[in-house]
């Protein structure tokens, strides 16, 4: 183990060599310094809720009046809570409580994704519906009641625009001297990471940064793949091998909160005192945040062995939501409510014990890595997230149809189908794999042309487990711009449901008009005879939309632009020949999850 520079024992140290285009990211995972301080840290400000609900409001309290207390800077300890919501397997906890008399559990509330925005098509801010920002609350009203069971309790603070700004004045304010927060490789969490990692560096506080919202550090991976990020999910998991073991330790108590200075220190708010406005009428998710529910929802869906043991998508029912066909842990995942690492193990148990199990991609362990793949490829790939400089993504030129993309967002569509998930998307911020895999086919690729990173943004925006590198990488495979080339497997969204639920009763939930359309028309209502309609109480135009396309033209007009483009493409590549090219089409494809997966031979 590593000492730092006070004797302390430094846990998970990666030093490693990382792709040239990601010194930020080097001196974060290395926990090494850059030499210069923002010029000017502002001053954190507590959450104060009458206050928050405003986009353009003050901050009344100034902060920098606070003397710092005075204590031993070398026996405070600041653990910086951003995902990573828990106290079990948290290896930042774990090294910050260590040799600590005194620990600050800090979290601050972020306007980035929380300041309301009026004009966004649903409640919430602008990049965060209501339904995720209800999730975080409950996450974070858990984990205080968690720390406070131990003799903690979390400080919430609330930035007034740069998270690291508030984060440095604390450091400052509370006379810290190590500072320990979970890796995050996500863009803008790299870029306010390296902020606070330079103004601890110039203030001489300890910086420690292990690994633990994923398996495995995506640098990690890349440097054992020569410098570059595999980009097949068989190579990925070649390479990864078996992730560490997750930090099995119990606390019976933690260090005390030191002394906060002037900083007023609220509870943590309701999502209604945040200001979205009446959100009385929604319908929010039916999954509730925080670590306990992740633990709970785990060891529910473990205790079914057999289930785990023969666990394989995508056999599951995308329609089932009452329900859901697997396991609805990609919110806790998300905010780390649930370790990675901690449930990958507990599958590996009942594996050990299992006569014969499923193995990766399509088992539950294999979902796992396909999360962990997605992270490693999108931290290796500038430019991940858009289409332009993106050097695994295909260049495609997708139609600028704004009524067609309104219409998707919306559900109002006119296919049931289709509508009924976007509708789920919107209430209740998750649905099922397959589901997805249907909406964002019709919106590419498959029905109306329009680019994946418009449908990326919604989802980014309304999924309760919206998750920047995963979510991005689904829409470059399902949009056949990059992993995946099959463009010409195109979902029906007709007969793509109503194989999984005849009745239509998922749309009839979601999408109440047609709770009474017989189930011969239910996918298809614009067939019912106008007799059938009326009785149904839904004319078709007047109550519920006709289809917005002719799925069997826009489907014909989108294979043959798509084979335009690959060939566009194909000659774009050509000048690069004999060089090993990232974007060149695979010859075997596995789609994450589609119906055509096939089994790979164990090779982890
Ligand atoms: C267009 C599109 C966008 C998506 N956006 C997101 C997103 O923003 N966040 C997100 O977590 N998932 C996303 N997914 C992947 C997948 O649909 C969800 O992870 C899964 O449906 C979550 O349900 P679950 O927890 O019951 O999954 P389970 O089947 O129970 O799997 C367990 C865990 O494995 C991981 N996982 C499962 N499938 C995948 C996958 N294909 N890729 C990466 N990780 C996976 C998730 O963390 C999940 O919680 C997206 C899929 C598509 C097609």
């Amino acid at each position: 183990m590593n000492k730092n520079r006070r004797g302390q024992s430094r846990r998970h140290p990666l030093r490693l060599p990382l792709p040239a285009q990601n010194s930020a990211v080097r001196s974060q995972i290395n926990g090494s310094h850059c030499s210069s301080p923002p010029p000017h840290c502002q001053v954190a400000s507590c959450l104060q809720l009458p206050q928050f609900a405003g986009a353009h409001t003050r901050v009344t309290t100034p902060k920098s009046t606070n003397p710092p207390p005075a204590m031993d800077a070398a026996t405070a300890a600041m653990v910086w809570f951003r995902k990573g919501l828990r106290v079990h397997d948290n290896p930042a906890l774990d090294a910050a409580r260590r040799g600590a008399v005194r620990l600050y559990p800090v979290f601050v509330l972020d306007p980035r994704y929380l300041r309301p925005e009026p004009a966004a098509p649903s409640p919430g801010s602008a990049r965060a519906g209501v339904a995720r920002v209800r999730f975080l609350l409950e996450s974070l009203s858990d984990l205080d009641a968690r720390l406070r069971s131990l003799g903690s309790r979390l400080l919430l603070l609330r930035a007034r625009d740069d998270v690291a700004d508030t984060v440095c004045a604390a450091l400052k304010d509370w006379n810290i001297g190590k500072l320990c927060f979970e890796s995050d490789t996500e863009p803008y969490a790299l870029a306010r990471d390296k902020k606070v990692m330079d103004f601890a560096a110039a203030s001489g506080i300890d910086v420690l940064s292990p690994t633990s919202h994923t398996l495995f550090h995506p640098a990690e991976i890349i440097e054992k793949n020569g410098g570059r990020p595999p980009l097949t999910y068989q190579s990925f998991v070649a390479i990864a091998g078996h992730p560490p073991e997750p930090v099995m330790e119990e606390y019976s108590e933690l260090p005390p909160v030191g002394d906060t200075g002037g900083y007023e220190l609220l509870p943590v708010p309701e999502v209604e005192e945040l200001g979205y406005g009446d959100i009385s009428q929604e319908e929010l998710s039916p999954f509730r945040g925080g670590e306990t529910e992740a633990l709970k929802r785990m060891r529910e869906s473990l205790q079914d062995k057999e289930w785990v043991a023969r666990f394989e998508k995508p056999n599951g029912d995308p329609s089932a939501f009452l329900k859901p066909a697997t396991t609805v842990l990609s919110p806790y995942l998300k905010f780390g409510c649930l370790s990675s690492r901690y449930f990958y193990h507990c599958i590996q148990e009942i594996y050990r014990s299992a006569k014969k199990h499923t193995n990766p991609p399509v088992s539950l362990t294999g979902q796992l890595l396909w999360r962990d793949f997605f992270y490693t490829v999108s931290f290796g790939t500038p430019n991940f997230d858009q289409m332009r400089g993106n050097k695994i993504c295909k260049q495609i030129s997708w139609t600028e149809n704004e009524e067609l993309f309104l219409a998707w967002r919306d559900g109002r569509t006119g296919y049931p189908w289709i509508d009924a998930i976007m509708i789920q998307l919107r209430r209740w911020g998750w649905m099922h794999h397959l589901a997805r895999h249907s909406v964002a086919c019709f919106l590419t690729r498959g029905d109306l042309f329009v680019h994946w990173e418009k449908g990326r943004d919604v989802f980014e925006r309304l999924l309760i487990d919206s998750d920047w590198s995963i979510n991005n990488g689904n829409w470059l495979w399902l949009s056949c711009s990059s992993f995946f080339h099959q463009y010409h497997r195109i979902y029906s969204p007709i007969s793509f449901g109503k194989k999984y639920d005849p009745n239509g009763n998922y749309i009839r939930h979601f999408i109440p008009v047609l709770k009474d359309m017989p189930k011969e028309y239910i996918y298809e209502p614009w067939t019912a005879p106008l007799s059938i309609q009326k009785k149904a109480k839904c004319i078709v135009g007047k109550d519920y939309p006709k289809p917005v396309v002719d799925h069997e033209t826009a489907s014909k007009e989108c294979r043959k632009r798509m084979g335009e483009a690959y060939a566009s493409n194909r000659l774009d590549e050509k000048p690069a020949k004999g060089k090993s090219s990232n974007s060149s089409p695979r010859k075997r494809q596995l789609t994450p999850n589609s119906a055509k997966t096939k089994q790979l031979k164990r090779s982890s």
